[in-house]
């Protein structure tokens, strides 16, 4: 897409490459409001060009920070993905297939190759409605963030209420191994099969007991301009149960209730709770099948 002549800055912003975490906060710091933290670019672009922002003066890459871009497993086994991963060399890292599928699965449903060789998960997450998001709140998933003085590891749920702080750096994502599911998925609806934004994304991870009860559930929803939530209330309110017809029933109207989606010019909000609650039923249902449920108690 060109960019029209009035929207051009007169001057091409600076481009700054710092080697550490500290020297970006530095810079970000020294130029506040008039500088943009850039890892892959590939979101800052749209907005620019579509005018939603300013190209800002200058322009903080964290592509020459080493540990923005690492992929490592620390002592009790928690993985630490470098914000500043591009997406492809995640969906390629062994590690990370071996451990975090779903999340790759997810990968898979943003843009196309090209644009994910750039795309980063970090940028992905501090959009806020990034398609990475319910892959992520399923897992489990921490961030860790830097102002300067100080690092701050929460839980991704809680830092999307209340989104970034200014002046941050996002450090780490980090997912702690969590055992077997009998299910695991990750769905993106849009308007067409591939390369498309989105309109409803669900995950979900379920694990069941051996008298098949719900041993734990993990399930979120986002897509569009949502920001994604998961659905803690519902989770725990069918743990320790079996999965049945009445209790697929109730978690549907549960979803149509608490999914807080967004309407655009595409899409209104029935439509994408109706489709986050079917999708996440539908799959459930299909773990139930899966693990030999049939007879009377079939859902
Ligand atoms: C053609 C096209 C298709 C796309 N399709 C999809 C899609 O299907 N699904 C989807 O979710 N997105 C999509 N996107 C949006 C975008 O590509 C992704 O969200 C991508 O993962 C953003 O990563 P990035 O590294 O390019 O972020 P950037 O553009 O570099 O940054 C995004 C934001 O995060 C901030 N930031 C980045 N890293 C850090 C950090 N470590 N600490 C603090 N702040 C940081 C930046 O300042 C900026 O505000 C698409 C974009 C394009 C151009």
């Amino acid at each position: 897409m060109s960019v029209p002549m009035h929207q051009l800055p007169q001057q091409q912003p600076s481009v700054w490459l710092p080697a550490s975490v500290e020297e970006a906060l530095l810079l970000k710091h020294k130029w506040g409001d008039r500088a943009a933290l850039v890892a892959g670019g590939t979101w800052l672009r749209t907005r620019w060009e579509s005018g939603l922002s300013p190209m800002p003066d200058h322009l903080i890459s964290l592509g020459r920070i080493p540990s923005l871009s690492a992929l490592t497993v620390d002592s009790i086994g928690n993985i630490h993905i470098g914000p500043a991963l591009p997406l492809s060399d995640l969906m390629t890292n062994p590690l990370a297939g071996a451990t975090c599928g779903l999340l790759l699965r997810a990968c898979a449903e943003i843009a196309a190759p090209s644009v994910r060789n750039l795309a980063s998960i970090g940028g992905n997450v501090m959009t806020r409605t990034g398609d990475l998001i319910p892959a992520l709140l399923v897992l489990g998933a921490q961030v860790s963030c830097s102002g300067g003085n100080a690092e701050r590891t929460l839980p991704l749920a809680k830092w999307l209420v209340t989104g970034p702080a200014p002046n941050e750096v996002m450090t780490a994502i980090v997912i702690s191994p969590s055992g077997e599911a009998a299910a695991e998925f990750y769905l993106k609806v849009g308007r067409r099969e591939a390369f498309t934004p989105s309109v409803v994304t669900v995950a979900g991870r379920l694990s069941l007991s051996e008298d098949g009860t719900i041993r734990a559930l993990a399930i979120a929803a986002g897509g569009g301009n949502a920001i994604p939530a998961r659905f803690e209330e519902l989770e725990a309110a069918v743990t320790g149960q079996a999965l049945t017809k009445p209790l697929l029933q109730s978690l549907h109207a549960g979803i149509l209730e608490q999914f807080n989606a967004v309407a655009d010019d595409y899409a209104g909000v029935p439509y994408r709770k109706q489709t986050a609650a079917n999708l996440i039923v539908s799959e459930l249902y299909k773990a139930w099948r899966k693990g030999g449920g049939s007879d009377v108690s079939q859902p």
